[in-house]
Formats: structure tokens, C-alpha cells, sequence
């Protein structure tokens, strides 16, 4: 089938509903629900994680940080999910398309719309103060993640970098 970014949406807020999430998004819940197993990589490999088709496996290289093994982690579900539903066969070169709808996965999978416009008028952001940081711990990701989220939503104080671009 074809799968675009309405698509992900749709599988994404299913899956909140379906599974109850709360937040931060408990990714295990999600990985059990589609019998994913993960896997540690050795520190000796450079990759943040993989996908094995056929045997439902994720590795987690977990030397790099909660919040990108976060991203990782919701990234190579989209490899489960975007490659069962486009009968992609996987090859050592995997094409752009799919690692942009991976990483489009990962961002509505970690940080629904709805969720953060909602987390993000509860604390006044960005209208009193930026509150980047605070929405970055609740939904358990990077600031840099969560800071491109915003700016994708509108949700960025129009006065905002002054303080960061003095340096
Ligand atoms: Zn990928």
C-alpha cells in the first residue's frame, strides 16, 4: 500500500488510543503489542540501532543517550510498521523515502500534535516563557527534537533566540 504522512498520523494515534498511552510514549508497550524484540548492540558497532525484517528484531546501541535511543527505538518501529504495509524488501542500502517516513514516524509517535499543543498551552508556551526544555522531559525526547517539533507546529516564540544567539 502507499503510505504517506496522513498515513503514519493515523497508525500513531491509533496506536495512543488503542494501547492507552500516557505520556512520555512507553515505546515498550508498542514494541511488546507488535512482538518486537530489542537487542543490545555492542559499543564496537556505530550504528544507533538497526531493524531485522523476517525475525521482528531492533538493536539499541545503548552507549548513546535515553532521548536519542528514544528516537531510535520509535525510528526502527517505523521500519516494522512502513516496511509490513509496503512490502519493502530490505537491502544494506535502504532509500531516502523510507528513512524520512521512519523518522516522520518517530516524531508523531513521540510527540503526537495534539499532545504537545496541548502540554505546550498548559505551561504558556511559547506566549509567557520558552518552555522547550519542560516539554523535551515530558515527552522524553531531545530539546533538539522537541525544539523542531515546535517550530513544525508554529509553537515558537517569535522573541525566542535572542538569548542564544549572543554567544
Ligand atoms: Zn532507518
Amino acid at each position: 500500500m502507499f503510505v504517506d504522512e496522513y498515513t503514519i498520523r493515523r497508525w500513531t494515534q491509533s496506536a495512543w488510543s488503542h494501547l492507552g498511552l500516557e505520556l512520555p510514549c512507553d515505546l515498550h508497550c508498542v514494541c511488546d503489542h507488535l512482538g518486537l524484540n530489542i537487542e543490545s548492540i555492542e559499543s564496537c558497532v556505530q550504528v544507533p540501532g538497526y531493524y531485522v525484517p523476517g525475525v521482528s528484531v531492533i538493536g539499541l546501541n545503548n552507549y548513546i543517550t535515553q532521548s536519542r535511543l528514544r528516537f531510535t527505538l520509535a525510528h526502527e518501529i517505523g521500519h516494522h510498521i512502513i516496511g509490513q504495509a509496503t512490502g519493502h524488501k530490505y537491502t544494506v542500502d535502504v532509500p531516502r523515502w523510507m528513512e524520512r517516513l521512519c523518522d516522520r514516524f518517530a516524531t508523531e509517535l513521540l510527540m503526537p500534535a495534539d499532545l504537545v499543543r496541548e502540554q505546550a498551552s498548559d505551561l504558556g508556551h511559547p506566549d509567557r516563557h520558552d518552555k522547550t526544555g519542560t516539554l523535551a522531559a515530558r515527552f522524553d525526547v531531545s530539546i533538539s527534537a522537541m525544539r523542531y517539533r515546535l517550530r513544525e507546529l508554529g509553537l515558537t516564540s517569535k522573541t525566542k533566540t535572542s538569548a542564544i544567539i549572543h554567544y
